[in-house]
């Protein structure tokens, strides 16, 4: 869960850095051709409008970063591709049907496609990253072969400008792009791996229930609202079944407690290994009937039938009352004070705490 946390605010960081970059440099371009005014139109109203795109892009993503991230991803993609790649095709063609030449007309856009394939290769989300090369290559390819048919276009200054762009640009793809599926593949065999052993650390080995660490999580995620009904469950006369069948024996009738103890289906609740051969549930906002119910419940599912390799095995059980998730210690020590009664009773059975009693 955390992981998944730092990942998404290192994905978000990534993309803020994207929109503000790119919404730098359509300043950059405005400002430029404020100063230095171009005799085209296209010059002058495509910064400004791909600069307002960007604007309205950041303001959404602002607004919410985790809910509009995909779409924030998607519509920036799509800005781009319809930024540089039909203008550069239709500056091409032009230039083959004769209309002008390409390299008086092609507009001084070729750094900032560079800074942002490389912006897009590093830090857009993986699946992303195809249009970016695809985006590229739909500007590069049809630049460089039109430059080798046009040799008289090829040696000038902006011809071989663009060549020498274009050349270490591609190297840059195929250098980056493996080299970060490669880093990505490995942080995410990484995360998987995180992944499983912090899920480990909160179960315990040997009954697969959640161990203490475990239920400490699991409670943080209740909400100060919830209610809860804190229930232990102690094995009677366990020693005895080590001392007469084995630790082995124990284990597994610990492990068959534990697998009882899951079957018992109930709205919200948690199943944990307090310790040795105690467990405990947590009932998250139980009803009245629920609450009068499952402490008896839980003793006749675990002592009625007997077990597969000891045969009969009771358990007592101590139930606390239900008070808000805050009080889990104060409630435990009701469970346990009822379990300390139930034992006292002559065990196999359940007590549900009561002031009076104890
Ligand atoms: P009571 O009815 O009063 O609860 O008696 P009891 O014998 O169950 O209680 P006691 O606390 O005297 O003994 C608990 C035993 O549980 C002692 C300990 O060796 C055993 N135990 C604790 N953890 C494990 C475990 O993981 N496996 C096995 N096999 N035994 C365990
Ligand atoms: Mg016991
Ligand atoms: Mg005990």
């Amino acid at each position: 869960m955390r992981l998944k946390t730092e990942e998404s605010k290192l994905a978000i960081a990534a993309l803020y850095r994207v929109l503000v970059a790119s919404l730098v440099c359509c300043l950059f371009y405005n400002i430029f051709f404020f100063y230095f005014p171009s005799k085209y139109l296209f010059d002058i109203l495509a910064p400004r409008i791909i600069m307002l795109c960007c604007l309205a892009l950041l303001i959404y993503f602002y607004v919410d970063p985790q809910a509009h991230f995909k779409n924030t991803v998607r519509a920036f993609l799509a800005l781009v591709i319809a930024s540089f790649v039909p203008p550069s095709l239709y500056f091409i063609v032009m230039a083959w049907q004769g209309k002008w030449l390409l390299i008086e007309r092609l507009p001084p856009t070729s750094g900032i496609t560079l800074s942002l394939l490389i912006l897009g290769l590093m830090m857009l989300p993986r699946r992303q990253k195809k249009y970016v090369i695809l985006s590229w290559s739909l500007i590069a390819i049809p630049t460089f072969h039109y430059l080798i048919f046009h040799p008289a276009e090829l040696h000038t200054e902006r011809g071989y400008e663009l060549v020498s762009l274009f050349g270490p640009a591609c190297l840059i793809l195929y250098v980056i792009y493996p080299y970060q599926s490669g880093i990505r593949h490995h942080m995410d065999e990484i995360t998987v791996s995180l992944r499983r052993s912090e899920a480990e650390a909160d179960r315990d080995f040997l009954t697969d229930v959640y161990n203490r660490r475990g239920l400490q999580h699991w409670l943080k995620q209740l909400t100060t609202n919830d209610k809860i009904c804190v229930i232990l469950i102690d094995v009677d006369h366990f020693k005895s079944i080590n001392d007469r069948y084995g630790h082995t024996t124990g284990d597994k009738v610990l492990i068959e407690v534990a697998s009882r103890m899951r079957s018992i289906y109930f709205d919200k609740h948690a199943i944990a290994r307090w310790g040795g051969e105690e467990f405990t549930v947590i009932m998250v906002n139980p009803n009245e009937q629920a609450f009068w119910a499952i402490g008896s419940m839980f003793q006749i599912a675990l002592s009625n039938l007997p077990y597969k390799t000891v045969g009969k095995v009771t358990v007592s059980v101590g139930q606390s009352e239900i008070h808000s998730c805050e009080d889990f210690i104060n409630l435990i020590e009701q469970a346990d004070n009822a379990l300390y009664d139930a034992k006292n009773n002559g065990r196999n059975q359940a007590i549900i705490y009561n002031n009076t009693l104890s």
